[in-house]
């Protein structure tokens, strides 16, 4: 691949736990000569492995602690300390704060972290917190979530891709993501609960975030159960005039060229709304 051009391949996008043929919510993410693995959610650290083996990758970056977007982390430690993969440093590992602290949590049997530095080169984000991978430009925001929770802006060759992370519709989102070429973005609520702060947006949210970002083009992620993804893109292309698409596993973005190359299906089977 070009090094002046942006990737994004689908590794899953359901929530809040895999379906059989999606994992959840992970990408790889290729450009400037760095591949980074965006966000490990569970599952998806096999099919990332089609593409690039822990030895190879550059980075990963986390958006938030929700299982559904870190599980497979867990398991990716095991592979970089405790079997053949063989790296000359850490992994670099880019996430919100205490990341380090809650891998530990749950990898060591004490209040030592340094078996999980070991495997992984920690920093923790901040709103506007930049960083690099070979010429790919990693620029996150933080979003409203709940929790501390950020979105990604990459940026390669004049072209930028923009992922929400979760989140609710939110002016911080919308500015982060102006002028980008291709935004993804979560729609995981079919409707707003009445009696509780909304974390995630809906299809028709999703239209207009982009429509306000005037981004390019709008990739929808991390649907909900009761969405229908057919459904979701349509509801979203009602509020967005550009291009909409939905993230199914397997779906290969690249900017510039397009364009997705769907497998497997997601079927709605029940609803609620969260992580
Ligand atoms: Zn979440």
């Amino acid at each position: 691949m070009a090094d002046d051009l942006l990737r994004l391949t689908v590794l899953g996008s359901a929530t809040p736990y895999p379906r059989a043929d999606n994992p959840c919510s992970g990408y790889l993410l290729e450009g400037g000569g760095a591949r980074v693995w965006v966000d490990a959610g569970s599952g998806t650290l096999g099919p990332l492995q089609r593409h690039v083996g822990l030895g190879e990758l550059d980075a990963i970056w986390i958006s938030h602690l929700h299982a559904d977007h870190t599980a497979d982390l867990l398991t990716a430690y095991y592979g970089l300390l405790y079997a053949d993969v063989r790296r000359p440093a850490p992994l670099p590992l880019y996430g919100p704060p205490g990341i380090a602290d809650r891998l530990a949590g749950f990898l060591t049997n004490g209040p030592d972290r340094s078996p999980v530095e070991a495997a992984f080169e920690v920093h923790e984000l901040y709103d506007g917190h930049r960083a690099r991978a070979g010429a790919l430009g990693l620029t996150s925001g933080a979003v409203s979530h709940g929790m501390p929770a950020f979105a990604l802006r990459a940026e390669s060759g004049g072209r930028s891709l923009v992922y929400s992370g979760d989140t609710a519709p939110c002016p911080a989102l919308t500015r982060f993501a102006e002028d980008c070429t291709l935004l993804v973005c979560e729609a995981d609520s079919s409707a707003h609960p009445a009696d509780a702060e909304p974390v995630h947006h809906t299809p028709e949210e999703a239209g207009d975030t982009a429509r306000a970002a005037r981004a390019g083009r709008l990739v929808l992620t991390h649907l909900g159960r009761d969405l229908d993804p057919a459904e979701a893109v349509s509801r979203a292309s009602a509020r967005f005039p550009g291009p909409v698409e939905h993230a199914a596993p397997g779906a290969v973005f690249t900017l510039g060229q397009a364009q997705a190359v769907p497998s497997g299906s997601c079927r709605p089977v029940s609803r609620r709304q969260s992580p």
